[in-house]
């Protein structure tokens, strides 16, 4: 049995979905494979699905600043009704905590200020106006649970932050994924679940289609990588690993969830918070919890994992990562049993996506997305689908970039910062943040 599309995309996570709405509204019939048995059910359904609009770098900012628009008029994004509901944007907005180890945001704030985007710096008295709950002290370097001093203050408090009111979290992304699905439906997009790509054709240097775990093959002139913590398996199919200087891998996460303090209704009084002072990141949650991820700092371990064989068992992480948020709220209540997720980012060197070409026409990756490229999805479904037509209209992407045109600001993102061949971006946190 053989089908043929105009172009097969690996994975229908939030990317793939997107990416997929994107090509299938420009006339192109598309077909998403994943090996789950619906939409969003790999690293997607995990995700914190924080909307930020702070990144290190102009081009990444900019990218979630347009992405942003797409989620505050998710109806227009979808244009479609979705059976099960819609996903929804709790734009609750965002504080970043000025902190030495993010120089008081000195490298994020022109770019912030390069786009206009709303921002309004808080002084310790507005962090705890906003937040009663929240100790200010310093504890800074970020230290393991071992070490002595973990839970001393350091001394002196934070002198504020930055707040940034278009910010939020979806509260449910794999309904936000289940969406796009409809909506590239609607445009004439297919879907198949439950079906793994196990190779992928490729002749003359360019790619012919894919086949799948039942021994079908699926002929298309274009392919595209969305596949999460699997790319690099992915790509290593194809053959495509052999001119990147940046690659990805799978790192395994734990994010906390925990009750909020009896005293303060985080679910709905709280906000995103960003806190590289004790390296947290955190959200409100539904049923009054607050949600607390890591922002990654020096001194833990990468646990790089093979994405089919890694343990879904919360570790000391965990606890570390629960007790340096409760510096900040000492009122914490730690619940007897550990809840949250355990999941994978696939991960760059640099922790900047690649959104790009590969060495073989018509096999294109969208991958590395590093933990922080769901707020991007449908804006980066943009920037492949812009990428495709140039490329496939014969142009020189790795020697001329695509300028790409945001859809929501009035600017281009020059391509080159997401290319596979770049050097490693000395201006990314090398952190979730991007
Ligand atoms: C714990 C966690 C917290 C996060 N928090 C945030 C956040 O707050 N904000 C933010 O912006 N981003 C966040 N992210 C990142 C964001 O969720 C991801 O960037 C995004 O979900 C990736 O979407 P995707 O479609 O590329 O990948 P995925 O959702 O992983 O989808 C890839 C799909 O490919 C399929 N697949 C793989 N190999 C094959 C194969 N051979 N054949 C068929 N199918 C295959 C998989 O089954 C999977 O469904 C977080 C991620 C994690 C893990």
């Amino acid at each position: 049995m053989s089908q043929s599309y105009d172009a097969v995309i690996i994975g229908a996570g939030i990317i793939g979905a997107a990416i997929a709405t994107e090509l299938a509204r420009r006339g192109m019939r598309t077909l998403n494979i994943d090996r789950l048995p619906a939409a969003g059910y790999g690293s997607t359904s995990a995700s914190c699905a924080i909307i930020r609009v702070h990144y290190s770098t102009l081009d990444g900012t900019a990218l979630a600043y347009d992405g942003y628009f797409d989620w505050k008029h998710w109806v227009e994004t979808l244009g479609v009704d979705d059976e099960r509901g819609l996903a929804r944007f709790h734009e609750c907005g965002c504080l970043v905590m000025k902190t030495e180890h993010n120089r008081h945001l000195s490298h994020i704030l022109p770019n912030i200020e390069a786009l206009e985007i709303p921002h309004q710096h808080w002084d310790a008295e507005a962090v705890r106006a906003r937040l009663p709950i929240y100790d200010l002290q310093r504890y800074a370097p970020a230290k393991l649970l071992r070490d002595e001093q973990f839970g001393q203050p350091s001394g002196g408090e934070l002198q504020g932050g930055v707040f940034f009111p278009t910010a939020g979290y979806i509260n449910d992304p794999q309904l936000a994924t289940h969406n796009l699905q409809r909506a590239a439906e609607a445009a004439g997009g297919a879907f198949r679940f439950g079906r793994t790509v196990t190779a992928i054709q490729v002749e003359d240097n360019r790619v012919r289609g894919v086949s799948l775990d039942n021994g079908e093959t699926i002929h298309a002139p274009i392919v595209i990588n969305v596949a999460g913590p699997h790319s690099h398996k992915v790509n290593a199919m194809a053959g495509a690993q052999r001119d990147m200087t940046i690659t990805t891998r799978a790192l395994r996460q734990e994010v906390v969830h925990v009750p909020s303090p009896e005293d303060f209704d985080f679910e709905h009084e709280g906000i995103v918070v960003s806190d590289s002072d004790i390296s947290c990141y955190c959200r409100p949650e539904s049923g009054n919890h607050i949600l607390v991820g890591s922002e990654d700092p020096q001194c833990d371990p990468r646990e790089v994992v093979d994405p089919d064989d890694y343990s879904q068992a919360f570790s000391e992480q965990w606890t570390t990562q629960a007790l340096r948020y409760a510096q900040r709220v000492p009122n914490l209540a730690l619940p007897g049993k550990a809840q949250g997720v355990v999941d994978l980012y696939d991960v760059t060197e640099d922790w900047i996506p690649i959104y790009d070409r590969s060495c073989i026409d018509g096999y294109y990756m969208a991958i590395g997305t590093s933990g922080n490229q769901f707020k991007n999805a449908v804006a980066a479904g943009r920037l492949m689908a812009q990428l495709i037509d140039y490329c496939e209209a014969g142009n020189d992407h790795d020697n001329e970039p695509l300028q790409a045109r945001c859809k929501h600001i009035d600017r281009s993102i020059d391509m080159a910062v997401f290319s596979r061949k770049r050097s490693i971006n000395p201006d990314s946190s090398f952190s979730v943040l991007g």
